[in-house]
């Protein structure tokens, strides 16, 4: 008898169980929709200007690895702050944001889930009908009751805004409202910066705690732009949970950089907040890691850097854009009759194409073209090369 004999095999990461998948397939015409990547024009992964030469400054002047401060690189922290906050809003001005350096968006999640399940450890979690999977699963092994709020309504195609309303005001005081900052992912529709006027007081009224997932700052509409959600939080005096990654925007997936910023009421109380993430980083890992910081924080803090990362993400933008396009084109092309222009009304990397599990399926087995079975898309792995078989293929299922 092992000590594991009564271990359960756990399921597959549906997204990264799809990855295998696509890689055994033999098909030379294969396209991989599944995993939320951006890929250039060719295909493939970018390495960002800006990272390669903030890496060939370090390269240069090279540091040893000490450990980091629990909270990470200060420059790094600061930037964060800078980045979501406005380097001259008054609450950064002010003391009132604690910023701690997190491996990745995940991290961020992480972090601030543990932080919350200490302070109120019989809360509920509501996450948006549908949300990136994680969210539940991260949630619910932090201790949480994890429930959704409606979001998608696919009759309309759009957001359930009425019933998210509703959602939220029937949540019990004290409740995490998980919500996407921009770029929503799975379905690509966010709310309007009108809704989100109306989501706030619910929020506020309703004694909602929320906590904003930015895992796309930039991808949507620019980096103030998608940012400005997180203001409209501050403005109405909320004390808010941000969660940051830069996996997508700099393309620096594999060094897992993001961060959690959460707001409080005044700078003593923000000290006792940072305080306690510390431990939570403590008691998890210690301290972050040191590379992919400092190559954001490089980039971030030296005008001429930042300014080449906001034009190439800026391009990324765009051309995920032009693919929408393009897919809304060719899949008329192709003699797909129904109208397909809502995927250029969704914004982020993602596009909920509406096509069922067993279109999905077909897609995949008959075409080698991957999605996720709930029809979700990434348009940022679309190309000028794979674009037509793509459309094809969807024609072909439809
Ligand atoms: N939140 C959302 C909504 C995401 O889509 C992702 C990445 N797929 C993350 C968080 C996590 O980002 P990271 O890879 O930086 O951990």
């Amino acid at each position: 008898m092992s000590l594991f004999s009564a271990v359960e095999m756990a399921p597959r990461d549906p997204i990264l169980g799809l990855n295998e998948q696509f890689n055994a397939d033999p098909n030379p015409k294969k396209v991989n929709l599944g995993v939320g990547v951006y890929f250039d024009d060719n295909g493939k992964l970018p390495l960002l200007q800006c990272v390669q030469a903030a890496e060939k400054a370090m390269m240069e002047k090279p540091a040893a690895r000490g450990y980091l401060p629990i909270d990470g690189i200060a420059a790094y922290d600061n930037a964060v702050k800078a980045l979501v906050f406005g380097a001259d809003s008054n609450v950064v001005q002010s003391g009132r944001v604690a910023t701690v350096q997190a491996i990745g968006g995940t991290g961020g999640l992480k972090i601030g889930a543990d932080f919350l399940k200490k302070l109120n450890p019989s809360a509920k979690v509501l996450i948006s009908d549908p949300s990136w999977e994680n969210h539940r699963a991260l949630f619910t092994n932090a201790g949480f009751d994890v429930g959704t709020y409606a979001y998608y309504d696919a009759a309309t195609r759009s957001v359930d805004f009425d019933g998210m309303l509703a959602d939220l005001r029937a949540a019990t005081p004290g409740t995490i409202v998980v919500l996407h900052a921009c770029c929503h992912n799975p379905t690509g529709y966010d709310l309007t910066p009108e809704q989100w006027e109306q989501v706030i007081p619910v929020v506020k009224e309703r004694g909602l705690v929320p906590f904003l997932d930015m895992a796309y700052q930039g991808f949507g509409h620019g980096i103030r732009e998608d940012g400005a959600v997180i203001g409209k939080f501050v403005a109405a005096g909320l004390n808010i949970f941000v969660s940051t990654s830069f996996s997508k925007s700099f393309s620096l997936y594999g060094e897992r950089v993001g961060a959690l910023s959460v707001v409080a009421s005044d700078k003593e109380e923000t000290a006792r907040v940072l305080s306690q993430l510390k431990i939570v980083v403590r008691t998890n890992y210690s301290n972050p890691p040191t590379h992919g910081g400092a190559v954001v924080a490089a980039v971030l803090n030296d005008p001429e850097l930042r300014a080449l990362w906001e034009k190439e993400l800026g391009e990324m933008r765009v051309r995920i854009k032009a693919m929408r396009q393009q897919l809304v084109d060719g899949l008329k092309a192709a003699g797909v009759q129904q109208d397909m222009s809502f995927i250029t009304e969704q914004i982020g990397m993602f596009s909920y194409s509406g096509l069922s599990r067993d279109q999905m399926v077909r897609l995949r087995e008959e075409f080698g073209v991957y999605g996720t079975d709930t029809g979700r898309m990434c348009v940022a792995a679309l190309n000028s090369k794979n674009i037509g078989y793509v459309c094809e293929s969807i024609a072909r299922v439809m």
